[in-house]
């Protein structure tokens, strides 16, 4: 049994010493692209079971192959008869490659289609990399803000604590708020979905309510479209909560949808000199009406910073947990001394995007 790691376009590396050991013990021999792990100054080659490879010997003698990106067509067409290829299609994006899969003899998993369950949480990279995410944006804004976060009473005066404002509290949210109150600041937070007010709360943070919101039991936990009423309500009161922050950040997203506009150019008319956005949503379109893709603009003094990526910021750390969801993930299609794919199990199935059976 083999499995094959081939490298991508970000910088993080999804094979570790840890992860690469517990495949060693499994049976499995680990390809490696060569170079992999140089970006962490890992030498992933010298234990045992792992052989540095060229990028066509892994696609064309891997039983699973790994990519953080979706293949070339012209890759697809190296990979052996009946691999399994592991990437992130994000198939409920309109843009997204998975009718390049067609007519391919192959069996590809989404690991961004692995449901939200206590069951697959080890799997689940989107948590992984919100959470750093969340983490570094609140870093990112103290880096920026030309205030102090938390309160201090010093000789030459009292310093007020910043206000950050945080907006959409899934996996992002909760660690910026969490990340925010540990370093003084005020914190308040919004989100449509009800259920997250406990935690918002039980974080030290003020949860804004709007009535009228509607929760889908049936959306696996993700937000869904709002009602025009709601919306204007909602945009009310963000608008209040804007105008008074120091920091907002924004990490809204609605899940194969663009991202929903919580923060109008007329807010941002309103907010204090100096004050800081960081746009978590930006690759899928921004939270915020002025966020100019993945970069960092200054409007009238408010510095506009658009990342989508921020784990990134922290390759080390998201380089270990991705490999130990990579690792929980295609363990399972490991049994017997084969690779098997168990329909049976929910993980397999709903992360499964496209198969030679099914594609005619
Ligand atoms: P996400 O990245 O899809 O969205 C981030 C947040 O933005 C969500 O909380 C969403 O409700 C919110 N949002 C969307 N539209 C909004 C709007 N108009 N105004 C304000 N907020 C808005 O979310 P996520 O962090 O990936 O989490 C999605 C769901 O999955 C959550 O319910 C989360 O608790 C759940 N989850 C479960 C597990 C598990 O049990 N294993 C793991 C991770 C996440």
């Amino acid at each position: 049994m083999e499995i094959g790691f081939l490298q991508s376009s970000d910088s993080r590396c999804p094979i570790s010493e840890t992860s690469a050991k517990k495949f060693a013990k499994l049976g499995v021999h680990i390809l490696i692209e060569t170079g992999l792990g140089k970006q962490l100054q890992i030498e992933l080659e010298s234990l045992d079971k792992v052989s540095d490879k060229s990028r066509d010997e892994i696609l064309s003698s891997a039983d699973i192959v790994y990519s953080s990106d979706p293949l070339e067509a012209s890759e697809l067409t190296k990979l052996k008869q009946n691999a399994v290829l592991v990437s992130f299609y994000a198939p409920f994006n309109a843009d997204n490659k998975v009718d390049s899969l067609n007519g391919h003899n192959i069996h590809v998993f989404s690991m961004d289609m692995i449901p939200r369950t206590t069951l697959a949480q080890s799997m689940d990279v989107l948590s992984s990399m919100a959470s750093i995410a969340g983490y570094k944006a609140v870093l990112t804004a103290a880096q920026k803000l030309p205030r102090y976060f938390p309160m201090l009473m010093t000789a030459a005066g009292t310093v007020k604590p910043a206000t950050v404002l945080i907006l959409g509290a899934g996996v992002a949210g909760l660690q910026a708020i969490a990340t925010a109150k540990r370093l003084g600041a005020k914190v308040e937070a919004f989100d449509v979905r009800k259920a997250v007010k406990e935690e918002v709360e039980g974080l030290g943070a003020k949860f804004i309510e709007v009535e009228g919101s509607i929760d889908n039991k049936d959306a696996g936990g993700y937000a869904v479209e709002q009602t025009e009423d709601f919306k204007r309500k909602q945009s009310e009161k963000i608008a209040e909560r804007v105008a008074n922050a120091d920091v907002v950040i924004t990490t809204a997203q609605l899940r194969g949808r663009p991202a929903p506009t919580l923060v109008t150019k007329e807010m941002v008319d309103e907010m204090k000199f100096g004050s800081v956005i960081i746009d978590l949503a930006a690759s899928t379109g921004g939270n915020c009406a002025l966020t100019e893709g993945e970069t960092t603009i200054d409007y009238n003094g408010i510095q506009i910073v658009g990342d989508s990526h921020l784990e990134n910021k922290a390759i080390i750390d998201a380089s270990a947990l991705l490999s130990n969801n990579i690792y929980n993930y295609t363990k399972q299609f490991f049994k017997e001394d084969s690779v098997q794919i168990d329909l049976e199990n929910e993980i397999i199935a709903k992360s499964r995007i496209y198969t030679h059976e099914t594609s005619a």
